[in-house]
């Protein structure tokens, strides 16, 4: 999870979804309506990136031995749980606080 918990949800987006400035959406933290999420199993992964090409978020960040989910921005589509050729990636039910 983004250390980053000071970004607005998606009430907080403009009516209707309007874009007012481009690459504004970075600044929203889209993926607080997810009700499942991909927990990925760092022993399983063999970094293909085949997750990461498919995500259609680009939730998906590369790391030297593994993936990491951004869950800031991860809307729990469970794409990438589908298409990892390993079954690395689990999709948990979401917690509610
Ligand atoms: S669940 Fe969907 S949005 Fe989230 S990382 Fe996987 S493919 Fe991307
Ligand atoms: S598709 Fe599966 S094995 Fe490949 S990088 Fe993603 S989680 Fe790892």
């Amino acid at each position: 999870m983004s250390k980053d918990r000071a970004k607005p949800g998606w009430r907080s987006l403009p009516i209707g979804g309007t874009i007012v400035e481009a690459g504004s959406s970075t600044k929203y933290k889209t993926g607080d309506w997810r009700t499942f999420r991909p927990v990925v199993d760092e022993k399983k992964c063999t970094n293909c990136l085949i997750c990461w090409i498919y995500c259609p978020d680009g939730s998906i960040r590369r790391k030297e031995k593994h993936v990491e989910i951004d869950y800031d921005f991860c809307k729990g589509c469970g794409i990438c749980a589908t298409e990892c050729p390993v079954k690395a990636i689990s999709m948990m039910e979401e917690a509610r606080q």
